[in-house]
């Protein structure tokens, strides 16, 4: 893991790594580089810099002191190593899903290595506790997915972006029959949206983001400000869909698709404090005769 070490007095340039056991032999003025303070951060990664930076800093004490530190770093590091690697866990996971799973399933799998055609397309928030495939069983090859902080899809005016190039490939490539975007309880990305200050300059690419959803902040201010802060989040958690909808249809070529009757819009919203589903469609046509082009229609409650 990455970190930033600042030097108070001086900072060390980390060119000098190779030859840090001739520096602990020499004296320690005669191979290191002296900046001035505050010209530079030393970034450390991995633990070879890492034990290497401390070894420099010390260099500056007496040589035993060097040498004590250096042991009782390596020992903390490599116990710590021992303790840590997330990849244990990950390793009999694989091999069971390859045992229990993929030879279980070979021509299937072996299909899918050469080519997919997935129903669904699904959008969902990054958040840890809302994977689609958790939560609604999609297998491999079922569901082209992409994934992003508070499950939103910027216009088409926006520009690239992750969503709109797996929209791009999923819809007019893979030729998908479904879109789903899914909200869910408790989302850190909307309540981010909710916070935001108007005339807070602060850049930030979470604010800049979200704020791509500031259409559904408005219309939740609009129905749901007499409502307490958490259930007006909620209430964003799910206007906020219906906004990525509408604005999936800001895409010609999802609009000309979804007239034709050869691709639907869905919403969906999933509350992990209860543990219940809400589905929706979206029904548009271009030349609805009064009223509004846009309605629901399918609406379901699974719990
Ligand atoms: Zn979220």
């Amino acid at each position: 893991m990455a970190s930033f070490l600042r030097t108070p007095l001086f900072s060390v340039d980390l060119s000098i790594s190779s030859r840090i056991d001739d520096s602990l032999r020499m004296s320690a003025s005669s191979s290191l580089r002296v900046r001035r303070p505050g010209t530079a951060d030393l970034k450390v990664s991995g633990s070879v810099k890492r034990n290497t930076c401390l070894i420099v800093q010390a260099s500056k004490e007496p040589l035993e002191l060097t040498r004590e530190l250096r042991e009782k770093q390596k020992t903390t590091f490599e116990e710590k190593n021992d303790e840590l690697d997330p990849f244990e866990e990950l390793k009999p996971r694989f091999l069971n899903f390859k045992k229990r799973v993929y030879l279980e399933n070979l021509d299937h799998y072996q299909n899918l290595a050469e080519g997919q055609a997935p129903k669904f397309m699904v959008i969902a928030c990054a958040d840890s506790r809302v994977c689609p495939s958790n939560i609604l069983g999609f297998q491999a090859g079922e569901a082209f997915t992409v994934r992003n902080v508070a499950n939103l899809v910027p216009p088409f005016q926006h520009g690239a972006s992750e969503v709109n190039a797996g929209l791009e490939f999923a819809v007019n490539s893979l030729q998908v029959a479904n879109i789903l975007v899914v909200g869910h309880s408790r989302c850190g990305g909307i309540r981010a949206l909710m916070s935001m200050k108007r005339d807070d300059d602060t850049r930030s690419f979470i604010r800049d983001w979200v704020s791509i959803g500031k259409t559904a902040r408005l219309s939740t201010e609009a129905a749901a400000g007499n409502l307490s802060f958490e259930k007006q989040c909620k209430h964003c958690e799910k206007e906020s869909v219906n906004t990525s909808l509408l604005n999936l249809l800001t895409y010609p070529w999802i609009e000309e698709r979804v007239n034709e009757g050869t691709l639907s819009l869905h919403g969906g919203y999933y509350d992990f404090t209860d543990c219940s589903f809400e589905k929706w469609t979206l029904v548009y046509r271009q030349c609805l005769e009064g009223g509004s082009k846009y309605s629901i229609k399918n609406r379901s409650f699974w719990s």
